[in-house]
């Protein structure tokens, strides 16, 4: 099986169903992050008949401030929500620094609840690596995700040694930055993930489905020298061996 571990499915819009539809003829095992409340409820939605679906609950960092002040609504969604996510800081893209603290206050909420319900976390850093791996480390949180990692080396190696797993994505293949990182990460630290269909669009201008997932256990057996159907198969024990 393939795993997906961050994925956007209120993303693809009038496509859901393809996307669906792919997903279930190549099995790929699918983490639907939500951005807000809205696509959380999709993704609950969509999991409800679908084994491949596991729908996960957070605030992204980019709408964090709309609900930095009414942040105990979301309390019976953390208690259920299988993952954390998508949740984090951007202090690259969010260039309105007024925003940042609302940021904070939503990731320590979510880290606190985290800890509370004893669950895993899909982290977005974006910009923000340093401040990221401070409060992990302050709120002592149980081995998160890391999601499209692009700061600086030597965060991304104190993350590592703290116990983190990495989702490579579709920058693979473009990025020199995600090449790196991929040589450097050991094999049992390593995930996969589309990010939904837009985040290829970005890179090349192309929109991309849940499939897509293979090209990049494809480019990773390539960059570690290692047979894909041994890439896949240990993605798939590393994902296994999280959620025990
Ligand atoms: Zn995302």
């Amino acid at each position: 099986m393939y795993i997906d571990a961050h994925n956007h499915l209120d993303f693809y819009g009038k496509e859901l169903n393809k996307a669906i539809n792919i997903i279930n003829k190549n099995k790929i095992q699918t983490l639907a992050c939500s951005m807000n409340e809205k696509s959380y409820l999709l993704a609950k939605d969509l999991s409800k008949n679908n084994p491949f679906i596991i729908p996960c609950f957070g605030i992204h960092p980019w709408n964090a401030h709309e609900y930095s002040n009414c942040l105990e609504r979301f309390d019976k969604y953390l208690e259920n929500t299988p993952i954390v996510g998508e949740i984090g800081l951007d202090f690259h893209w969010v260039l309105e620094e007024d925003k940042y603290p609302h940021q904070i206050k939503v990731l320590e909420y979510f880290f606190e609840k985290a800890n509370k319900y004893n669950k895993i976390t899909n982290l977005h850093t974006k910009g923000a690596e340093y401040e990221i791996l401070k409060l992990i480390k302050q709120y002592n949180l149980k081995t998160p995700i890391i999601h499209w990692y692009s700061g600086p080396l030597d965060i991304f190696k104190k993350l590592l040694d703290y116990g983190c797993y990495f989702t490579i994505g579709v920058d693979i293949g473009y990025s020199k930055i995600t090449e790196k990182i991929v040589k450097i990460l050991p094999l049992e630290k390593i995930l996969t993930e589309t990010d939904g269909p837009t985040a290829l669009e970005w890179i090349n201008g192309q929109c991309s489905y849940p499939d897509y997932i293979i090209n990049i256990v494809e480019e990773i057996s390539i960059l570690k020298g290692i047979p894909k159907e041994e890439i896949k198969e240990q993605i798939y024990n590393n994902f296994n061996l999280l959620f025990k």
